[in-house]
């Protein structure tokens, strides 16, 4: 008697990501049951083995496990394409719509960008923000996997926005304890909700945008709670420029001596750290989120993300945010990081079509410790996995024999755009490119709406205008 189950997918182009390398199975298949898969193998023995209750075919399309996007700020999709080209992004372009961006705003920013990550194949998305009401509500709704940060600093209120480049940063450091706490009542609420589809993260901003006792106390918590610390590290010249002004010490040596190291620590960006730095931190266990477009975008450098893996480190993929990426979309990142990285080494070898692919699934799943749970296609683990319709005139032909196409044409042929199916803990949140959860046309006329409002409203705060770089490129016609 074939054993009931929820849902077989057969025929396709399975990609397991099991092994050492992208664990192709041809005409393959994975069962589906309580969320979880329950088989994976060849169609033919599957399909004898299991009666379902929905059976797709997936002729045509490659199964993959679902991506996993390790930082995002998803209210900055508000104001998408409003800061890059320019230099000091943060203070020159973008600080003025943080000034004013309301909780509604940023609200709509968030419900915008999960639609474009989930309709990219993104299914574990790890978002950093500022706490606003329904932020993680929606993220339930949605039904994507989500590790949520909300993001603590002792910055004043009115943010960097006029703030003279170079200048310390004042800290308020009772508005970095009220934030302190509400992290707390955050993890206690959400951290395992959603059956556990839902988990949190401590989120210091920065290692220069809060006191040294708050990065002490957050540690401390951390570690009570075994949570992970998902920071910015060495971020940029305009951190380095902080931490040697306060501290006397570059980043990782500072953080070395606080005792942040280890593998509890996500280190996102080490946009400034060498290549020495970069060893250093991996050998110490923490692990590194690469966000190559946004860091590409605002910062113009290629961060040395080969030289944390040489060391054994482990590294997941990020789209950062919507104003200095410009989207969000991990198809996007595996082709900037496998191109920039190549670019920079002057070397067609470095970084292959499968070794982006394994940092966006398995190895990204790792790093940010969820390796026994997602990442690949194999028994036991949740079923969150996506379907690409290869069939798409940019993804046309697939070939198998003597050379398989398919992994080198995911990475540096596909959009995300020709993701067909997504699903997350056994329940499929797309089809057919149709979002079942959400209302994708509410949530784009929101986004719209809001952006307007918020744009107005730093249209009409001259005050900012001076520092704001892209006004006069407004002006010569540039834009
Ligand atoms: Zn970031």
């Amino acid at each position: 008697m074939p054993e009931s189950i929820k849902t077989l997918i057969i025929h396709a182009h399975l990609f397991t990501m099991q092994g050492d390398g992208v664990g192709y199975i041809p005409d393959g298949a994975v069962a589906v049951k309580d969320g979880r898969i329950v088989d994976v193998g060849a169609t033919s023995e599957l399909d004898a083995r299991y009666q379902a209750s929905e059976t797709i075919n997936a002729s045509g399309c490659a199964l993959l496990p679902g991506l996993v996007d390790a930082h995002m700020h998803t209210y900055w999709a508000i104001a998408r394409g409003v800061a890059q080209d320019v230099g000091n992004w943060m203070q020159a372009a973008l600080s003025p719509y943080a000034r004013h961006a309301t909780p509604e705003a940023k609200l709509a920013g968030t419900k915008l960008n999960v639609v474009e990550a989930l309709k990219a194949g993104t299914t574990m998305m790890m978002d950093y923000v500022p706490l606003y009401d329904g932020w993680a509500e929606f993220y339930e709704k949605a039904g994507v996997r989500a590790r949520l940060t909300p993001m603590i600093n002792a910055l004043p209120k009115t943010g960097m926005a006029g703030l003279k480049l170079g200048a310390l940063y004042p800290y308020d450091d009772d508005a970095a304890q009220m934030k302190i706490e509400a992290s707390q009542a955050f993890i206690q609420a959400w951290h395992g909700a959603a059956d556990g589809r839902i988990t949190a993260m401590w989120g210091p901003q920065g290692p220069d945008m809060l006191s040294e006792d708050h990065l002490i106390q957050i540690k401390k918590l951390a570690e009570r709670e075994g949570l992970m610390i998902h920071m910015h590290v060495a971020q940029g010249d305009r951190e380095m420029n902080q931490m040697l002004k306060r501290y006397g010490a570059r980043t990782p040596e500072y953080l070395a001596n606080l005792g942040y190291l280890d593998e509890q620590l996500l280190a996102v960006h080490l946009t400034e750290a060498t290549d020495e730095e970069a060893a250093m931190m991996a050998k110490s266990g923490a692990r590194m989120i690469l966000c190559s477009g946004s860091i590409g975008i605002i910062d113009g450098i290629v961060p040395p993300m080969r030289a944390f893996r040489e060391a054994g480190g482990l590294v997941a993929l990020g789209s950062d945010q919507a104003s200095g990426n410009n989207v969000n979309n991990i198809f996007n990142e595996m082709k900037l990081t496998a191109l920039f990285n190549k670019i920079m080494a002057r070397d067609p070898e470095v970084m292959p079509a499968w070794e982006v692919l394994r940092m966006a699934t398995i190895e990204g799943a790792r790093a940010i410790g969820l390796g026994d749970k997602i990442g690949s296609l194999e028994k036991g683990k949740q079923a969150d996995l996506i379907l690409v319709d290869l069939t798409a005139p940019n993804l046309t032909p697939v070939l198998v024999d003597p050379v398989r196409n398919i992994v080198p044409n995911l990475v540096y042929a596909a959009s995300g755009h020709e993701v067909k199916t997504v699903m997350v803990a056994g329940k499929i949140l797309m089809r057919d490119r149709e979002v079942l959860t959400l209302d994708e046309a509410a949530v784009q006329a929101e986004a719209q709406e809001q952006a307007e409002m918020l744009s107005r409203r730093v249209a009409e705060d001259s005050s900012l205008h001076g520092q704001m770089a892209l006004m006069a490129a407004m002006e010569e016609g540039r834009l």
